[in-house]
């Protein structure tokens, strides 16, 4: 039975792990899909478990002190982790996101007590595809906010308590729930924080453990391929840049997939299995569908569902 937490934020982190047997067509050959599904913590997404660690580091260091303001740029749900975190903590927050996100994103975090600042896409931008080009606009603006109120910025692309929280939650309990059962581990990339902190973690228990990391056909940055458009629907992901926490070396692999593949499969997802994703959760099973193709062998794939699919009704996600 789950205990009284004293609050919320104890109920980060601790997620499901779900067979995914249905949507591959029953329990037959080929490997098993395994889903961590991270939509279960407070905030609705995989970020909680980063903006948690990043708060209690910054307070441990002294870098984050009662009363200051936090600042943070986002593509929504980082933001929401922190405006949950910060509302238990008594901090304010505000959060810098492109308007190319998703409107859910600013409204859950308004709700949740946070001043949420929108900056508006680089010119020609589409709302839906947040480029780098706009997340740089935001940064920009993320700094003169820091500078104009002695804010304490997290700079989840940079902090290493970001990938330092999956490594000690996220990868443990993949660990531990699949009973060192796990064969191959697959997750997209934004930050790269979720990806290099759970391989991490897998590969410090089992260095036979392979990890594939996921980009936009577009956008293969990490595998050293050609941008050829930075303009997808992966929210969150695939900004076309390297960031500063990504570890090639717990990398074995690099799996691309397109907008229709990622959005055929949540829709697959929601209708097989029960379970309703966001883009980059489709984008994820899509990979792990195609690497089960590839290594028939492999026994079991653990994959991420980052956030749910309650963020984008209003997208074409779920029409
Ligand atoms: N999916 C979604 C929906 C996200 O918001 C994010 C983080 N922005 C990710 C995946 C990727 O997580 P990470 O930053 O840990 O790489």
């Amino acid at each position: 039975m789950a205990p009284i937490f004293d609050s919320v934020l104890g109920a980060i982190g601790n997620t499901p792990l779900v067979a995914l047997d249905r949507l591959r067509g029953g329990k037959g050959d080929g490997p098993r899909i395994l889903a961590k599904l991270e939509f279960f913590s407070p905030g609705g997404s995989v970020k909680d478990r980063a903006a948690l660690n990043m708060l209690e580091e910054a307070e441990k260091s002294g870098s984050l002190r009662a009363g200051q303001m936090v600042v943070e740029l986002t593509s929504g749900n980082m933001g929401i982790g922190l405006a949950v975190a910060c509302a238990v903590k008594g901090y304010r927050f505000t959060a810098v996101m492109s308007e190319g996100n998703s409107s859910e994103r600013w409204r859950v975090m308004k709700a949740l007590g946070a001043k949420v600042v929108l900056v508006p896409q680089a010119s020609g931008g589409v709302p839906g595809k947040v480029t780098g080009e706009d997340l740089a606009l935001a940064e920009r603006k993320a700094g003169q906010l820091v500078r104009r109120y002695g804010a304490y910025r997290v700079d989840q692309f940079k902090n290493p308590a970001n990938p330092a929280a999956h490594r000690a939650s996220t990868g443990e309990e993949i660990w531990s729930q699949t009973g060192g059962r796990v064969d191959c581990f697959v997750a997209i990339a934004g930050t790269a924080g979720t990806f290099v902190g759970t391989a991490g973690a897998l590969k410090a228990h089992n260095p036979a453990v392979k990890c594939f990391v996921v980009e936009p056909a577009g956008a293969p940055i990490l595998a050293g391929r050609r941008v050829t458009s930075q303009k997808h629907k992966l929210q969150g992901t695939g900004y076309a840049l390297v960031p500063e926490v990504w570890d090639p070396s717990l990398c074995d692999g690099y799996l691309t997939v397109t907008d229709s593949e990622a959005v055929v499969t949540a829709r697959r997802l929601a209708s097989k299995e029960g379970i309703l994703s966001g883009f980059s959760g489709g984008a994820n099973v899509a990979a792990c569908l195609k690497l089960a193709k590839r290594l028939p062998k492999a026994g079991t794939i653990v994959t991420i569902i980052p956030d749910t699919g309650l963020k984008y009704l209003s997208t074409d996600l779920f029409p």
